[in-house]
């Protein structure tokens, strides 16, 4: 008997490894061709770091037209939920990232590199699994918990490393014969990969993002395939990333450790090595600490987050650019209109220790990307957030036309307004645009430095008898609002008023700030005159007289 008869023993009906390898060629792509992917587990749950992979991910396959594909690793049933996948995919699809293969959802795919759900590959890891064993590369093992947990219990006591390693590694060494015999007796058992390594050799590797990197080789004879004939993470990768031809294996750097593994076992299966690249995890400052997001403490680290603050999918796409390269910034503020695709990224460039995640410094870049908004933009995006969040804000757009006109102020512009972040501010910003909700709250306003009842009447009652029209142009506004400051005694100009402060109440601002506080209950607002141009003359007369009436 010999690694054969065992391998057919144990694997009867798998198929020979050519017949896998010629059914998955390698693409035929350009030069430089990124192939990469994105492999969660069907826990329905997005982190922000993961997204943050799948905006590079997209980035370096676009640039290069290369190929991004979504593998679903449930290979760990006990981490699935119900629709798992069909809420990652869609999670990830409110960012605007779309795959080029793999899950579409639960049952259904794309490309022709699958199955890309590994508890569909059951056969095609079997297969590898039983080219090892041929290879003599890997073999049953019969250990049962107890005898594992016993050994562990060993080493620690001893102090050495714990593992299945070396002369630990009790059936390791099991004549074909014997581990035979075991298998037809019916006794349990799982899969082992059989390591060469030695601990006290070192190699070096090569990350992309790391650098070289110095570890000691792998020896532990880990388990490829597990009772329930699913394989481990390890193995799944290495006959994964090989059959879908996957050029850059980009992951978290929780799986640095285990590279001198993987790159054992691509070897004894036979298959090139793809690039490693392995990003730190984004970090949060807490009390001058820095410590990585955290899933259970930081709302932050859900991407629903983002989707339900209503903070736009393309903020939240630049920030994490501008997370993994930090250059974008500049490149963005060199190139204001160009879209995020034209931005060259590099994956070498990523950050060794990782970024620091900064909510203000992302709602700094969304109040910039949100000024760039066309209204027919900012009114649909918005409209959309607010039937799934916020029922009031729904309903004030349901004027579409009215609603436009306010999205229109100080947009489009060469200075366009720069104060909303997220669609949750959108409410608060333009809710005084609208008379229902205006006209039925008090009219207690803060006014500012003229604040005397009597005063603001003079100005309200002077100003509309004598100087509105709401068929002025700009400058013809303002030059009246001055010539009601002239009238009134205030001083036309700021400046004026600065030169000789004690000839004049105020300045021309702060008639105007009676006005804008009338109008809109506000002391900060948008430019005063467009408002009232959306307002127009019925709305204004009526705010104006509620203060008059007081
Ligand atoms: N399923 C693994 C994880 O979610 C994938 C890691 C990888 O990208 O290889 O951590």
């Amino acid at each position: 008997m010999d690694y054969k008869d065992l391998a057919d023993l144990i694997f009867p009906n798998a198929k020979d490894i050519s017949y896998y390898e010629e059914k998955y060629p390698e693409r035929n792509l350009e030069e430089g061709a990124v192939v990469t992917r994105f492999a969660p587990s069907p826990t329905g749950f997005v982190h922000v770091g993961g997204l943050m992979q799948c905006v590079i991910n997209r980035q370096l396959t676009k640039q290069t037209n290369g190929v991004f594909l979504l593998r679903i690793e449930d290979t760990d049933q006990k981490r699935e939920i119900e629709n798992g996948v069909s809420q990652i995919v869609n999670a990830i699809k409110d960012f605007g990232i779309e795959f080029d293969e793999g899950m579409i959802n639960e049952t259904e795919e794309k490309g022709s590199y699958g199955p890309y759900k590994q508890s569909k590959r059951a056969d095609i890891y079997q297969a590898y699994a039983k080219y090892l064993i041929e290879q003599g590369r890997a073999y049953p093992c019969f250990a049962t918990p107890e005898e594992l947990e016993e050994m562990r219990k060993k080493q620690e006591a001893a102090k050495i490393r714990t593992g299945y390693y070396g002369v630990w590694a009790t059936y390791r060494n099991l004549s074909v014969e014997e581990a035979a015999e075991k298998i037809k007796a019916g006794k349990p058992y799982i899969i082992r990969f059989k390591s060469m390594g030695s601990e006290e050799k070192k190699i070096r590797h090569h990350d992309v993002i790391k650098g070289n990197i110095d570890f000691p080789e792998n020896d532990q004879d880990i388990v490829i395939i597990k009772a329930d004939g699913l394989p481990t993470y390890h193995f799944a990768h290495a006959v994964d990333d090989h059959l879908m031809r996957v050029t850059h294996v980009i992951r978290s750097d929780e799986w640095v450790s285990s590279i001198p593994l993987h790159l054992e076992l691509f070897k004894a299966l036979g298959f090139k090595t793809p690039k490693y690249c392995h990003y730190a995890p984004i970090l949060k400052e807490e009390d001058g600490k820095k410590r990585k997001i955290s899933k259970r403490k930081d709302p932050e680290a859900a991407v629903s987050y983002y989707h339900e603050e209503g903070i736009p999918a393309k903020s939240v796409c630049e920030y994490l650019m501008n997370i993994g390269n930090s250059n974008f910034e500049g490149w963005r503020r060199a190139n204001p209109d160009l879209p995020m695709s034209e931005f060259k990224f590099e994956i070498n460039k990523m950050s060794v220790s990782g970024a620091i995640f900064d909510i203000v410094k992302l709602l700094d870049v969304s109040k910039n990307v949100i000024s760039k908004y066309t209204k027919e933009q900012m009114y649909n995006e918005v409209l959309e957030w607010a039937n799934r969040y916020d029922e009031e804000l729904a309903s004030l757009l349901s004027n579409k036309e009215y609603s436009l006109k306010i999205f229109g102020i100080e947009r489009g512009n060469s200075k366009p307004r720069k104060d909303i972040a997220k669609w949750s501010d959108v409410k608060d910003a333009i809710i005084y645009m609208y008379d229902d909700k205006f006209l039925s709250q008090n009219a207690d306003f803060e006014y500012a430095k003229i604040n005397n009842l009597e005063e603001i009447k003079k100005i309200l009652s002077l100003y509309m008898e004598k100087y509105f029209d709401i068929n002025d142009d700009k400058q013809t506004w303002f030059d009246k609002m001055k010539d009601l400051a002239d009238k009134l005694g205030y001083a036309r100009e700021v400046k004026e008023y600065k030169q000789n402060q004690e000839a004049y109440p105020g300045h021309v601002g702060d008639i105007s700030t009676v006005l804008r506080v009338s109008l809109t209950g506000r002391q900060n607002t948008p430019d005063l005159y467009e408002i009232m141009q959306v307002l127009g003359t019925e709305s204004i007369q009526k705010r104006v007289n509620r203060i008059l009436e007081k």
